[in-house]
């Protein structure tokens, strides 16, 4: 699907009285980041109408925004936007809900996975769906109004994806745009301490992991059953702040986090990350998808997992053949 200009975006967004804002499930910073900092621009610019933000909230990110109570008559006949989601199926919403909407608008930076709005602005290019909402603002600026509580919102989602400005997708306008925010002079030293700081729990869990991964030819994994999360005393979401760690070894090319799924005994969700190769076409041969180099995927077993691992193995040999 073609992408609309943002200004044809707008135009959309001001025909609607309701506005239900989503992202995808399991939301980290950016996708929080984009729903919750659209919300804010929308409310203030357009304070008669109802923003309303759907969605689960981890409890390790509740210090970035909360969400509101969302019904199904408030999808009817309204405008639903999607921030930071590739595919229908990862949408934190009721799908019955979803399909009462008059109209979807999807913002992403992830590889379209499905077709599933009516108008958009995808921009694989960009570092976050945060970098997208600001642009969007500073296209509309004339009617747009960005407060500072957008503004902390916007930096923290472009923090997080960036990996603080470490990861190959920050470019110059990815930091004009944070030297921007952080001129409405919010406080960017705690909202940074949030991410780096953990729990003591987090922090034993973390040690764990770097004397347990394993490590095969470039490649390094470690799989967190549920016994072992019980052992540690964390939640799934916790998990989140470990995944990095295995890409500070100077051995690793590839790396996957494999971690019991709560709803479903035995089954896996594995989180991939590589420094170089690819990845995501083998996260989506195992029902998930994401970025190039950081991508998410369901194993329906331990089998599954060993399948996963033995394909990035290959990843990296047919990488090193290649070179010689
Ligand atoms: P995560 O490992 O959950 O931090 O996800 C890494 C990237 O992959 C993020 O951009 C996610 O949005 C995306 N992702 C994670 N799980 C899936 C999935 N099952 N399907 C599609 N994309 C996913």
């Amino acid at each position: 699907m073609e992408n609309s200009t943002f200004e044809q975006l707008l135009t959309i967004i001001e025909k609607y009285e309701t506005i239900v804002i989503c992202r995808h499930t399991n939301p980290d910073p950016d996708a929080l980041g984009s729903q919750a900092g659209l919300a804010t621009i929308l409310q203030q610019s357009y304070p008669q109408k109802r923003i309303l933000k759907a969605g689960g909230m981890p409890d390790n990110l509740n210090f970035l925004t909360h969400m509101d109570k969302v019904e199904e008559r408030d999808y009817q006949q309204g405008l639903v936007i999607v921030t930071d989601t590739g595919n229908k199926e990862r949408i934190d919403a009721d799908k019955n809900h979803l399909a009462q909407a008059s109209c979807i608008i999807k913002f992403d930076h992830h590889p379209a996975e499905d077709d599933y709005a009516d108008a958009q602005y995808v921009n694989t290019k960009a570092s976050s769906t945060c970098e997208i909402i600001y642009d969007f603002y500073q296209a509309n600026d004339q009617h747009l109004c960005l407060t500072k509580g957008a503004a902390y919102l916007l930096y923290a989602g472009i923090v997080g994806d960036t990996g603080r400005f470490l990861f190959n997708n920050t470019s110059a306008h990815t930091l004009q745009i944070a030297s921007y925010l952080i001129s409405f002079g919010f406080d960017f030293t705690s909202l940074n301490r949030h991410f780096i700081e953990n729990p003591l729990k987090v922090v034993r869990m973390s040690g764990y992991v770097q004397q347990n991964f394993t490590l095969d030819n470039g490649v390094a994994w470690i799989i967190i059953d549920q016994s072992l999360l019980d052992r540690f005393q964390i939640t799934r979401d916790d998990t989140s702040s470990m995944v990095g760690l295995l890409g500070n070894v100077d051995e690793v090319k590839v790396w996957a986090f494999f971690i019991e799924r709560g709803d479903q005994k035995g089954a896996y969700r594995c989180r991939l990350r590589s420094k170089n190769l690819p990845i995501v076409d083998i996260a989506r041969k195992h029902d998930g998808g994401g970025h190039l180099l950081a991508s998410g995927a369901n194993a329906q077993n331990l089998a599954e997992v060993q399948q996963i691992i033995e394909e990035l193995k290959q990843l990296v040999t047919h990488e090193q053949e290649d070179k010689q």
